[in-house]
C-alpha cells in the first residue's frame, strides 16, 4: 500500500443490489484499508440514472452495513458532481487531450475501435456529439504497477478513443472515476480484475488532469462453477439478509481472498470476522487467478 495516510474506497455502480463477487471487492479494500489503519469510504457511481433502478443504492448500502462493512465520512453520489466533470472535461479540451465526435457507432461498425476520425474537426456537426478523450497525445503505453499482478504495460491507442461525456449528456465513467478518486485523497484503489484494462485511460487522465496516480490492486475475478463471470444475467445468488446466510457469505469471501479463515470463523458474526481479517490481512496470500464459486 502507499506510504501516504491510506485511504482506499468501494464504488459500486447501483444498477442492483450487490452479489457475491461486489461482496468480496467490497470486503477486499475494506480489509486492506483498515488493515493499513486507513479510512475507506463509499462512493455510489450513479452517472447513468438509466441504468439505475430506484432504490438500489439503498439496497446497496444496507448490505453494507449488514456486512458490517462500516464506512468513514459522507458517501459521495456521482449524480451530483457534473459541475466537477464539466471543469475537468474543459482542463481537458484547453490542452488538446479531448475532442467532440458526431459518429455513430453504426457508423464505424467493422472496426475494433472507434477509428478517430472526429479527431481533426467533427464529421457531422449538425449532429449531437460526444467526448472522447485523445488518447494518443498522452503517454503511450502506459505502465503502471499492480501490486497483485505486478508490471502492466497497456496501449490506450489500441484500446481507442474513451468517450468522456456521451451524446445524451450522461457523464462517462472512465472520467468520473478519476476525478472523484481525486477529490477523495485515494491513495489506494482496490477492485475487481474485470476493471484492470481501465486503468491506462485512468492513469492517462490522472496525467493529464495532474492529479496524483493511486496505487492500483486488481482482485481476481469470481466465477461461477462453470467458469462463467458473475453477473445478474447469470443469475448470482442474491447476497443473504439472514443471520446465517450473512455469516457464510462473509466467510466465503474471505476465502475467496484466500485468507484461509479457520472453519469455526464462519459461525460467528461479522463483527468477529473481520476483526480477525483485518488483524490478518495478508494480500500476499491473493492467487491471482480466478476464484471458482462452489454450490453451498
Ligand atoms: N463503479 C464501478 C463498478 O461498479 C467500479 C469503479 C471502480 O472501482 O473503479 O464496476
Amino acid at each position: 500500500p502507499s506510504s501516504a495516510r491510506y485511504r482506499g474506497r468501494f464504488a459500486p455502480t447501483p444498477s442492483g443490489p450487490l452479489h457475491f463477487g461486489s461482496l468480496v471487492a467490497a470486503v477486499g479494500s475494506y480489509l486492506d484499508a483498515r488493515a493499513a489503519q486507513g479510512q475507506w469510504l463509499v462512493r455510489i457511481e450513479d452517472i447513468d440514472p438509466p441504468r439505475c433502478p430506484q432504490g438500489a443504492a439503498s439496497t446497496i448500502l444496507r448490505q453494507l452495513e449488514t456486512f458490517g462493512l462500516a464506512w468513514d465520512e459522507a458517501v459521495m453520489w456521482q449524480h451530483a458532481r457534473g459541475e466537477a466533470y464539466q471543469h475537468a472535461l474543459e482542463q481537458l479540451l484547453k490542452l488538446g487531450l479531448a475532442y467532440p465526435c458526431s459518429c455513430s457507432r453504426k457508423q464505424w461498425q467493422g472496426h475494433d475501435i472507434y477509428p478517430g476520425w472526429c479527431r481533426n474537426g467533427v464529421c457531422d456537426p449538425t449532429k449531437p456529439v460526444a467526448w472522447r478523450l485523445r488518447s494518443d497525445r498522452g503517454e503511450h503505453p502506459v505502465r503502471w504497477h499492480d501490486r497483485l499482478l505486478g508490471e502492466q504495460q497497456l496501449d490506450p491507442v489500441t484500446l481507442g478513443d474513451v468517450v468522456l461525456k456521451r451524446k445524451d449528456g450522461l457523464w462517462a465513467y472512465q472520467l468520473a472515476v478519476i476525478v472523484d478518486d481525486a477529490e477523495q485523497q485515494i491513495t489506494d484503489v482496490v477492485r475487481g480484475v474485470d476493471l484492470l484494462d481501465n486503468t491506462p485511460w485512468q492513469c492517462q487522465l490522472q496525467s493529464a488532469l495532474q492529479l496524483p496516480r493511486p496505487c492500483y490492486l486488481h482482485l481476481p475475478l469470481i466465477v461461477t462453477a462453470e467458469g462463467q463471470k458473475l453477473s445478474k444475467q447469470n443469475l448470482a445468488p442474491a447476497l443473504a439478509t439472514d443471520d446465517h446466510g450473512v455469516r457464510l457469505q462473509l466467510f466465503q469471501a474471505l476465502q475467496a481472498l484466500d485468507q484461509a479463515p479457520p472453519k469455526a470463523l464462519g459461525d460467528e458474526p461479522p463483527s468477529t470476522q473481520l476483526h480477525w481479517a483485518v488483524a490478518n490481512w495478508s494480500p500476499a496470500q491473493l492467487r491471482p487467478t480466478a476464484h471458482r464459486l462452489t454450490p453451498a
